[in-house]
């Protein structure tokens, strides 16, 4: 039976993708090597929408999250955090792990974070506030351009967390004033997980110089200086890197416009066809409906709506904790098309 991958990660991988890793090994010390990473960083720019240099690192995405945490702060730092759901309060649980001083912005599943209210709690003192662009356990998006604009004037360094949007919902680092954006390569960029990318702002890489946190394998300093080889400090995960190089060519091919053009597309077509069956969305505010991860209720019965449709070939995510059977997570990010989203809602017509 030919499946219909909708997870919100690891997401479906292309067949061009996954026959690009169908090749012999090469060493992540030669030149052909170095051209291909080259090419991935510089595709990397064009999404981020930045003028700084993008690090690969050999890493899923916890791994450029800890290496922010580890190479910007030092313990007792202030950080605000917003917790809408798992992956913010992740990075908060991380704060802590490495002593810092974090501020917890509570709020409730499905609520997005609200401007006013975090940043009442940044002082003179906040080193940085961290916003997940979007909330991949309630499938809220946040505006980042609107927080952007409210740490403009703030010493406090904005970090974001784009894993499940960034090459599926634009991002502009630089427009919207963003310090650190990171993201991975199992999401919207359609390849196996084990690399992710981060990019700092020159404020960033100044607040570094006075960290005071143990690095060693997450060490962006040495990162850099093997960046500018097109290498990485230790071995490259060559096989991911092989697949990223085929997904980052049928993005540049489609061109960055189209491809976010698609999401929207997909995303609204989704939505229509769920509300057509009756069932409704997780997230509060319809402004805030993540384009990627489409969050839709099902109380009482998200595990066997999940099951159901994996019997029927289409494979999507239930909650996570508390939420697991109330709601179910649909990706629509990535290598999905139209054609997907119907057959996502022919079978889920059918259990309905
Ligand atoms: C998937 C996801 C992560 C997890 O990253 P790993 O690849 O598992 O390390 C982090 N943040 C968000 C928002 C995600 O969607």
């Amino acid at each position: 039976m030919s499946q219909t991958i909708m997870m919100i990660g690891p997401t479906a991988v292309p067949e061009r993708v996954l026959n690009a890793m169908v090749r012999p090994s090469i060493s992540h010390r030669t030149p052909e090597y170095c051209a291909i990473q080259k090419e991935l960083t510089d595709g990397m720019q064009a999404i981020f929408n930045t003028k700084n240099d993008v690090y690969m690192v050999t890493a899923t995405s916890t791994g450029a999250m800890e290496a922010t945490l580890q190479n910007l702060f030092s313990p007792g730092d202030e950080v605000v955090i917003p917790v809408t759901g798992t992956f913010s309060e992740q990075f908060a649980t991380m704060a802590d792990a490495f002593g810092m001083n974090t501020k917890r912005v509570r709020y409730e599943l499905g609520e997005a974070a609200d401007v006013d209210r975090v940043m009442s709690e940044v002082t003179p003192d906040t080193k940085g506030v961290f916003i997940v662009h979007n909330e991949s356990a309630t499938g809220v998006m946040h505006d980042l351009e609107a927080f952007g604009a409210a740490l403009k004037d703030h010493n406090a360094l904005f970090i974001s967390d784009s894993v499940s949007a960034a090459g599926g919902i634009p991002t502009k680092m630089d427009d919207w004033g963003l310090d650190v954006l990171l993201t991975g390569s199992q999401k919207a960029l359609m390849s196996p997980a084990g690399v992710s990318f981060i990019s700092l702002s020159d404020k960033a890489w100044e607040q570094s110089i006075s960290s005071t946190l143990p690095k060693y394998y997450f060490d962006l300093q040495q990162i850099r200086q093997f960046d500018e080889l097109n290498q990485t400090p230790h071995t490259s995960a060559v096989y991911t890197v092989f697949a990223m190089q085929e997904a980052m060519r049928m993005i540049m091919e489609e061109g960055l416009d189209n491809v976010y053009r698609r999401h929207v597309d997909v995303h609204n077509k989704l939505l229509a066809g769920v509300k057509e069956l009756g069932f409704s969305m997780f997230p509060k505010d319809e402004k805030r409906y993540s384009l990627t991860v489409n969050a839709i209720r099902a109380e009482g019965r998200a595990k066997q709506i999940v099951s159901e449709l994996g019997k029927r070939g289409v494979v999507i995510n239930g909650g996570l904790g508390a939420l697991a059977d109330t709601i179910i997570r649909v990706g629509t990010m990535g290598y999905v098309y139209e054609a997907d989203v119907d057959r996502f809602l022919k079978a889920l017509a059918e259990i309905a």
